[in-house]
């Protein structure tokens, strides 16, 4: 099903001369490190260090690995452009082995005639067949290039969608190819154009409105829940890709003028065990705005993203809500 594409890999190696790599790969193509490390010192003799830690995103990019391996190898993610480039540092992005539900321009039949496409890494590889056959249906197709943090045209992360704002005005709405709701909760939030979402795996398309509705409701109650609060712990994630240091001081200095308490906290993983001992009543997340938008229900007090501190604050209007976008 996935395409890890180990003969790069190994070539990589053997140009690069590296005698030892680290592996970092997210949780669901650990099982697929043994194979890996396998052919990696079979074919080029270098040793293999696989990285246990959780993995999200090239926001999570393992940048100490120099203390244990000459070279990184990082699977399941694009580069994020904004965080630099590094030559010992390879992105494999493994792609999902799937193609076009046969059945598509019948599905799209009823869709107005200007759409933007997108698409997560692992189906990025579709757009080009996509676009295609939605232009031979009479309409356009738009693909967006985003921002600094976003690799490839028509890319979605799971908190950028700057590539559907790129090309917002030139289109009616949207089809994002992807699977689950955790790229499509992000584009119905970033796009401020109808999403349906293209599962190329099961030939679905559908739209993801209830689930939006649903985020929505648990945001809508966060905020109102922190209106109240007086001590805030303001959190900064350590990752390369999710530091908002200035984002975070910023906030703090802007509770702190509304007579509010806050505290600035630096910390890699953000687990409901880790803010356990800290007093306070409510939180916010400068690292990855999933933590807040996802996993809220976790958490023993309102946890907000970056863009609902001005809610609390009386600062922002329910109508004028907005996707923490980094
Ligand atoms: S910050 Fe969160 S949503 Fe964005 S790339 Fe990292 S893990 Fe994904």
């Amino acid at each position: 099903m996935f395409d890890l594409d180990p003969d790069r890999i190994t070539a990589w190696i053997r140009d690069g001369g590296y005698t030892s790599v680290a592996l970092q790969l997210p949780e669901g193509l650990k099982t697929s490190a043994k194979a890996l490390s396998d052919t990696i010192m079979r074919d080029t003799g270098a040793e293999v260090l696989i990285l246990g830690r959780p993995c999200y995103g090239a926001c999570d990019l393992f940048t100490g690995y120099k203390d244990h391996a000459e070279a990184l190898i990082h699977l399941g993610h694009a580069p994020i452009p904004d965080m630099g480039y590094d030559p010992d540092v390879l992105y494999v992005e493994v792609g999902v082995r799937a193609g076009l539900p046969p059945g598509l321009p019948g599905m799209i039949a009823d869709l107005p005639p200007r759409i933007g496409l997108l698409a997560t890494v692992q189906h990025i590889g579709l757009l080009p067949a996509l676009k295609e056959a939605v232009e031979a249906t009479g309409r356009t197709a738009s693909i967006g290039i985003g921002d600094g943090r976003v690799y490839h045209p028509g890319q979605v992360l799971g908190c950028n969608c700057s590539v559907a704002t790129a090309v917002e005005e030139a289109v009616d709405m949207f089809i994002l190819v992807a699977e689950g709701d955790f790229h499509p909760l992000a584009a119905s939030f970033g796009a401020r154009k109808p999403v349906r979402v293209l599962n190329p795996l099961t030939g679905e398309l559908r739209d993801v409105d209830d689930v939006r509705d649903r985020i929505l409701r648990k945001r809508f109650a966060a905020i109102e829940s922190a209106r109240s609060a007086r001590d805030f712990l303001v959190i900064v994630c350590g990752k390369a890709g999710q530091n908002r240091m200035e984002a975070a001081k910023g906030i703090c200095a802007r509770l702190r003028e509304d007579g509010r308490n806050a505290y600035l906290a630096l910390m890699d993983e953000i687990t409901p065990d880790a803010l356990l001992p800290y007093a306070v009543d409510a939180y916010v997340c400068t690292g990855c705005p999933r933590v807040a938008m996802d996993d809220s229900s976790r958490y023993r007090h309102p946890m907000l993203t970056v863009t609902e501190v001005d809610h609390v604050l009386g600062l922002r209007e329910w109508d004028g809500y907005e996707f923490d976008c980094i």
